[in-house]
């Protein structure tokens, strides 16, 4: 059997590993279930993710890791030109899909204007576009244009927040996607939690015995909603974006517990 747990607010919220966490992927893997862990976090590579992991007290490899980066590259050409907003995790996923990285040769504004000029390095097929904490108004900019001028638009994910350790709420990336999406009036494909391309490319990675036991997660739009998807039981940790008990009271998880911990010792114990 398999378990997908989302990072985010499960296995740790901002810099900070959630209490009990190493303890609780024992207690699955003690029970026979490979954990599989999925992020709509498209910043970091596979392996940044493992090395985070590592430092919470969990041993992973890159095959139990799936990001929305990487659904976000099942979706276009191989040998095909990406303009990228985002980060690192990206790049990695679009380089191992064998397609191209567009960059952008910026000119520098001069006096009043400060409308950025530039060039692409060739024509963007597709945009793909992420958490970015480099951000600017260029990069902002020239997605719409290459947009505009017919690239496809994908979106990592439309999270519009993440939890931080200081009980603040960051920009995620859908906040970067309504940015753009505002100037230039097209919708997204949407790569990430809970769309069916992530649920795919979860069911790929699984092997020929592994059934799905549940999905954990911290988000009812997207964690709970990839547990209908995949057909499976949701269970609802507190310790993230939903902290209240109160918050959920129109949706039906299986499970809900404070965090990862008194869920397993609650499910598996
Ligand atoms: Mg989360």
């Amino acid at each position: 059997m398999a378990l997908i747990l989302d990072l985010d607010g499960v296995v740790w919220r901002g810099n900070d590993c959630i209490e009990g966490v190493s303890q609780a992927i024992k207690i699955l893997r003690d029970h026979g279930q490979r954990v599989i862990f999925v992020t709509n976090n498209s910043y970091p590579t596979r392996s940044m993710v493992c090395r985070r992991l590592r430092s919470c007290g969990v041993d992973s490899s890159v095959d139990d890791i799936v990001t929305s980066s990487l659904s976000a590259a099942t979706l276009i050409k191989i040998d095909s030109s990406v303009l990228i907003v985002g980060g690192p995790g990206i790049e990695e996923a679009v380089n191992a899909r064998g397609a191209r990285i567009v960059k952008i040769d910026q000119k520098m504004a001069s006096g009043e204007n400060f409308f950025p000029d530039f060039i692409f390095s060739e024509n963007p097929e597709f945009v793909i576009v992420g958490i970015d904490p480099d951000i600017t108004y260029t990069r902002i900019f020239a997605a719409c244009v290459a947009i505009e001028n017919g690239a496809t638009f994908i979106a990592t994910n439309v999270d519009p927040t993440y939890p931080t350790d200081k009980n603040r709420l960051a920009p995620g990336a859908g906040s970067i996607v309504e940015a753009i999406k505002t100037v230039c009036k097209t919708q997204p494909i949407i790569a990430g939690k809970p769309s069916f391309f992530i649920s795919k490319l979860i069911k790929d990675s699984l092997k020929e015995s592994e059934e799905i036991e549940m999905v954990v997660g911290d988000r009812i739009d997207t964690d709970g909603a990839l547990a209908s998807s995949l057909n499976t039981k949701f269970g609802l940790v507190l310790s993230g974006v939903i902290n209240s008990k109160n918050e959920i009271a129109n949706i039906k998880p299986e499970i809900v517990s404070e965090r990862l911990i008194d869920l397993v010792e609650k499910f598996f114990g």
